[in-house]
């Protein structure tokens, strides 16, 4: 029996996540805390404490655009504290891969989750904004795979990435939140005025979204909405790569019902018939699991993404 084991890490803008892992993908110990303070030492401090002697090596997956040779973080908007840094100052003596969050989680779910059944796909995950990663012929491509950040409205709102209109800013969690608020701020007829004590810039995403089950319209519309403009991403993607499947990820599609459903019609409309027929629109099986998983996987695999 192999007794190879790696440390799989999804550094992302809320959470930290250090994980042991065996080389059957098997999650044997896991430590979560918040991805706050001084994040370099939390990481090493968390990775000491999981490290033994059949580790053969530490993945990260962070979020925000990655310099793979030099194993660490060109930029990351979500945590500005690492950006520019290399995770060589933490000084393990132990291989180490560096990756950007979705496309670990991507791998995560080749590995072991829902992209078992499919050679090619895109992953994206779904939250306050949006992530991507990208599969292809069984190996995880080394691109960037910012899908949130492909252009969809002309003119649009500016992103903290630089460009305007970029889909995270219109099919996200951060995107619904804010135009509820603002329907509210301008007397909307709504069930979510009386949520979280009247205080309306208290409102989450699940809050829209439990409103939206029970049938409050405003909750329903801008759930749509956003589904809507998800949909566009997902026809842009299918028109460009023709994957196998499109895996959605993310806290967001607890909402898959109106959400997800809304954004499966939008693509069918507006992507070549015969590519729509050949690829499967699914939830990712691993959850937040997948991120740590697909870390682990580049280094029990001893591959470095296709560059
Ligand atoms: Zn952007």
């Amino acid at each position: 029996m192999s007794k190879r084991k790696a440390i799989g890490v999804d550094l992302g803008g809320t959470n930290l996540r250090v994980a042991l892992i065996s080389e059957e993908g098997e999650i044997l110990q896991k430590i979560k805390e918040p991805s706050s303070g001084d994040i370099m030492s939390s990481l090493k401090a968390a990775v000491e404490r999981l490290i033994s002697d059949d580790v053969v090596g530490i993945g990260i997956g962070v979020a925000g655009i990655i310099d793979r040779e030099n194993q660490g973080v060109i930029t990351s908007p979500n945590l500005p504290s690492i950006s520019g840094k290399s995770f060589r100052e933490l000084g393990f003596k132990l291989p180490l891969v560096v990756e950007n969050d979705a496309s670990a989680a991507a791998f995560g779910e080749r590995w072991m989750g829902t992209g078992k059944d499919f050679k090619n796909f895109v992953l994206m995950t779904l939250g306050t904004g949006i992530g991507g990663g990208i599969v292809y012929k069984g190996e995880l491509l080394g691109v960037a795979a910012e899908v949130g950040h492909m252009s969809i409205v002309d003119n649009g709102e500016k992103c903290p990435c630089g460009n305007y209109g970029c889909l995270e800013l219109y099919a996200a969690a951060r995107a619904m939140v804010g135009t509820v608020t603002k329907a509210l701020e301008g007397g909307a007829d709504s069930m979510l005025r009386e949520c979280c004590k009247g205080n309306i810039y208290k409102i989450t995403p699940e809050d829209i979204y439990e409103a939206a089950f029970e049938g409050d319209n405003l909750a329903r519309e801008v759930l749509k909405d956003a589904g809507k403009y998800l949909g566009v991403g997902i026809a842009n993607l299918i028109n460009i790569m023709s994957p196998e499947a499109v895996i959605l990820t993310g806290g967001l599609i607890g909402a898959w019902d109106i959400y997800v459903e809304e954004a499966i019609r939008e693509a069918s409309r507006r992507t070549f018939k015969g590519l729509f027929e050949g690829v499967k629109i699914v939830p990712s099986s691993l959850g937040d699991d997948a991120g740590i998983l697909g870390a682990a996987a580049l280094v029990l695999h001893e591959k470095n993404p296709a560059v």
